[in-house]
């Protein structure tokens, strides 16, 4: 069918900074506890796991209360593997053929597959000139179109620019006016600048309002699977019930991500390395005279590169992975750890130092060009 499967390179290179994985290896304290856990449940691997996941779903409720302080009850939380799951649920419970599906370009291009694989017709509109939502055209485009299903990724990727908290309400209220559900995706809330308001916020005045998280992100548990979505309105819960697998999140990812949970307080300083790192990144980005996007997430995407396929290879060449995504012109890199951040910055030099010595296209600044990849 000349479909080609989704996924970025995993290749087996020192540096990988592509698919905006937290770095930092899993503290030994919450190795420990993890560990522990498995073994605790290995003897009653004979049963099926609890299905409503009653333990995950208060330690989250508990952590929401903590990082976003908003108070959410237990039954408003869905949980999977992965919030890529719980936004594939979202699609078949709500979306499906002729139905639509709407979100806003440049953006994760999960979006687009969800749609593929739920038989759902996927519209996109774009976004203004600093990639944030524009408010105007989107609403024209929302008139225009009724889709049942709005998804924002906020940070989104793979530009890390948050959406205003107006322009979801906004988004949401129209939205309601036919009954559709708005999705905000904050994959990569916990690495949102001090001031940036998480969408959680506004649950409590729209009931059509589901936003999802992740473990895979801050808490650095990439490979468990685990994510989840926060429902204003709880028929939402009942409405996936209605499309998920029986026992759909095992045993074990259950009791890894309660681990997790309960040893949050452990996994917090990652996050505010990522986050200083982030602003350092950005700012040597800016002094080289790259052009780089704010970012609210833990990547940063900078450019212009006449020719950014040439760029990641010649980067790859000195064993540093990055993404080819972005807008025209434009790589994502992930924020590494301090030491990977220094072999990013010392490859970039290097390899720009060659562009301009022997006059390839790997030209920098304002000034260039861009031609797509
Ligand atoms: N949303 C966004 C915007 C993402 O970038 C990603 C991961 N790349 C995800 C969701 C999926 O995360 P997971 O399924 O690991 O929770």
């Amino acid at each position: 069918m000349g479909l080609v499967a989704y996924g970025a390179p995993q290749l087996d290179v020192p540096v990988r900074l592509n698919v905006n994985e937290n770095p930092f290896p899993v503290p030994d304290s919450v190795v420990q506890a993890i560990t522990n856990a498995v073994a605790a449940c290995a003897g009653d691997l004979n049963r099926y796991p609890d299905r409503d996941a009653r333990r995950l779903r208060t330690l989250l409720a508990e952590y929401l209360a903590e990082e976003s302080a908003v108070n959410v009850e237990p039954h408003h939380i869905w949980r999977a593997n992965g919030s890529n799951e719980v936004m594939l649920q979202l699609y078949q419970a709500y979306a499906g053929p002729g139905r639509i599906v709407m979100s806003f370009e440049p953006t994760y291009s999960m979006y687009a597959e969800y749609a593929r694989t739920s038989n759902s017709t996927y519209l996109t509109t774009g976004r203004g000139a600093e990639f944030e939502l524009d408010l105007d055209a989107a609403q024209t485009e929302l008139e225009r179109t009724k889709p049942t299903l709005v998804i924002i990724a906020s940070p989104n990727n793979p530009t890390g620019t948050a959406a205003r908290a107006e322009d979801i309400a906004q988004i949401a209220t129209q939205l309601g006016s036919w009954s559709g559900l708005l999705i905000v995706d904050e994959a990569y809330a916990e690495f949102r600048r001090p001031g940036t308001p998480s969408s959680l916020e506004l649950l409590s005045e729209h009931a059509n309002l589901v936003v999802t998280r992740t473990l895979s992100k801050a808490f650095g548990l990439a490979g468990a699977r685990i994510g989840y979505a926060i429902a204003a309105d709880p028929q939402v819960i009942e409405d996936i019930q209605l499309v998920r697998l029986p026992y759909h999140l095992s045993a074990v990812s259950q009791v890894v991500a309660c681990a997790a949970l309960e040893h949050r307080a452990d996994l917090r300083a990652q996050v505010a390395v990522l986050r200083t790192e982030r602003g350092r990144l950005h700012a040597w980005l800016l002094a080289g005279g790259w052009e780089v996007l704010p970012s609210d997430a833990n990547f940063l995407a900078f450019g212009k590169f006449p020719d950014r396929q040439a760029i990641w290879q010649a980067l790859l060449d000195q064993g540093v992975l990055i993404r080819v995504t972005g807008p025209d012109g434009f790589l994502r890199v992930s924020i590494g750890t301090p030491q990977e951040n220094d072999r990013f910055r010392a490859a970039l030099q290097s390899v720009h130092a060659q562009a301009h010595s022997g006059g390839s296209h790997a030209a920098r600044g304002h000034g260039d060009t861009t031609s797509p990849s």
